[in-house]
């Protein structure tokens, strides 16, 4: 048994990183994790944590820092369970990313000579979300509007988030105003009582329309209309403002029914040439300006010439499917929400498109089912959840032999075992692009070009 002393201070050099952005080192060859620690740095450290096989340390003292560290933006990143990787700069973010894709598909997924290129970044990584979710809370009296820290439910209070549109900053404060003044009632999340327990807002980047959502614990807000006057006249760009009614005693930040304050009860956003509408319930990227760069890449890898049968999987809104419907002869898009599909297809409707068709239902069972009716694809795109596809999916496609399949995934991981599957069935994973959809945080989006081989 290796010799580690909870509560002891070491010193240790930082030799890796894991896939959520910690330093890791070795005491005495046992293996911790440390938040906040970079690779090549010699940092003291508190072991506060012992598990079976690894312990966690806290970060005490930096004694050699690593060319990448930056000093992070945000006067809240110590606490803030927002961003886990502000202390890289941002081509070292850029890195990490390319090396965690590298290591799942390398490493888990055995594929070596697959293409994998650099991760596209953004030129101002900075203020790219377009939809805040803030929890309110009280503690001994005061009112916190802002995020919750790392691995908590405490609320921190933040003016300002780095990541997030200024616009949000500003209604966030609105409303915080509004509820002191008029002592609004504050939900408690472990009573389920009390009124107002989240604010949201979102935001079309292209066209600056803003829509507020108050999340309260009962059916109604009382000195609604003030509210609505005090924020349409701080922030002129509000085209919507609904309260959204969830009495649930749960973690799920959105109840179901929405009742309108002001304006319009959708804003509207465009990715590229088309045109969405978003609702508080709908699905919609977080950052858009990288989810054009994304969707282009993967129509780019669809390869299409106007002739293809090209299916959609998880589809959501339906936003890739309008990508790919311009330059396909029609599109299956498949998507488990049901109000998704709606969104969908109004989405399609809006834009005039006609070569698509939505079905609701999980992949793995519409697919099997399409593909009994005698429909194939020369295409499929695929962009499931983080637990990746279904292997049932994964056969029909194998069975039906698309001539290409591009993968969108939200994670590594997952994606490295649906690509070795893939593999050792007749398809090869030609080249992989990481876009960096979330900087500041370790997520790493990747699309993966396959073809049959
Ligand atoms: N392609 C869309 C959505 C991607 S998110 C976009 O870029 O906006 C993944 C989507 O998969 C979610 O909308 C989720 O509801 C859906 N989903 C999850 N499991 C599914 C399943 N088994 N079959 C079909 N869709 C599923």
């Amino acid at each position: 048994m290796a010799e580690v002393v909870k509560n002891e201070e070491y010193t240790i050099e930082i030799t890796g990183m894991t896939h959520e952005g910690q330093g890791v080192g070795r005491v005495n060859n046992f293996t911790v994790f440390i938040d906040g620690a970079l690779v090549g740095e010699k940092v003291r450290i508190k072991v506060i944590k012992i598990n079976k096989n690894y312990g966690v340390g806290k970060l005490l003292e930096i004694l050699t820092p690593s060319s990448q560290r930056t000093t992070p933006f945000c006067a809240h990143y110590k606490r803030c369970g927002g961003c886990g990787i502000q202390h890289m700069n941002y081509q070292a973010q850029l890195q990490f990313k390319t090396n965690t894709v590298k290591d799942n598909i390398r490493r888990l997924g055995k594929l070596e000579d697959v293409v994998i290129h650099d991760t596209i970044g953004m030129e101002n990584a900075m203020n790219y979300r377009n939809k805040a979710q803030y929890p309110v809370g009280q503690v001994k009296g005061n009112t916190l509007i802002g995020f919750y820290a790392t691995r908590s439910h405490d609320i921190i209070d933040i003016t300002s988030c780095g990541i997030q549109s200024s616009v949000s900053d500003k209604v966030r404060q609105v409303c915080k105003d509004f509820i002191i003044k008029n002592n609004i009632e504050i939900y408690d999340e472990e009573k389920g009582t009390g009124l107002i327990r989240h604010i949201m807002t979102r935001v079309g980047y292209k066209t600056g329309e803003v829509m507020v959502v108050v999340v309260i614990n009962k059916d109604d807000l009382p000195r609604k209309q003030q509210l609505v006057k005090e924020l349409t006249s701080a922030i002129p760009e509000i085209r919507s403002i609904l309260l959204n009614i969830n009495k649930k005693k749960t973690n799920v930040i959105l109840g179901d029914r929405n009742v309108k304050l002001y304006g319009e009860e959708v804003i509207t956003d465009y990715i590229g040439r088309y045109k969405f509408n978003i609702s508080p319930l709908s699905f919609f990227q977080v950052n858009p300006v990288q989810t054009e760069v994304l969707y282009s890449k993967a129509l780019e890898y669809a390869g299409l010439t106007g002739k293809e049968t090209v299916f959609d999987l998880y589809c959501g809104i339906g936003t890739i499917s309008l990508f790919l419907s311009e330059k396909a002869k029609k599109v299956y898009g498949v998507e488990v929400v049901e109000e998704a599909i709606d969104d969908a297809r109004e989405n399609a409707r809006i834009n005039g498109v006609e070569n698509i068709e939505f079905m609701v239902g999980e992949a793995e069972r519409v697919i099997p089912e399409v593909y009994k009716s005698g429909v194939t694809a020369d295409v499929v795109v695929v962009d499931p959840p983080r637990k990746g596809c279904d292997e049932v999916l994964l056969e029909t496609l194998v069975d039906m032999q698309p001539q290409r399949i591009v993968y969108v995934s939200c994670n590594p991981s997952t994606l490295a075992r649906d690509l070795k599957y893939l593999e050792e069935k007749g398809y090869k994973a030609v080249e992989v692009q990481p876009v960096d959809m979330f900087p500041q945080t370790a997520h790493v989006e990747t699309v993966v070009l396959i073809e049959r081989k």
